[in-house]
């Protein structure tokens, strides 16, 4: 059975760096430029928490059940 993952995005401390779109490994993160991040694919999420561990104002938290 395929783990329960929850991504939270706190737009108020996001900076739209970019930084979490352009290393997650698959994809789950899109961006506009100038915009926070969007979950675009939870589905494909690994649960790596690279995402949260690389942004730099710990915007992002990544839950794993
Ligand atoms: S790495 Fe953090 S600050 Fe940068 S766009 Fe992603 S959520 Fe926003
Ligand atoms: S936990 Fe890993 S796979 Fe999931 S969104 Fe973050 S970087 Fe991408």
């Amino acid at each position: 059975m395929k783990k329960g993952i929850s991504i939270f995005i706190n737009e108020k401390l996001c900076k739209q760096c970019g930084i979490c779109s352009a290393l997650c490994p698959k994809k789950v993160l899109t961006q506009e430029v100038g915009c926070p991040p969007v979950v675009a694919n939870l589905e494909d999420c690994i649960g790596c928490a690279l995402c949260q561990m690389r942004c730099p104002d710990f915007a992002i938290e990544v839950e794993v059940k």
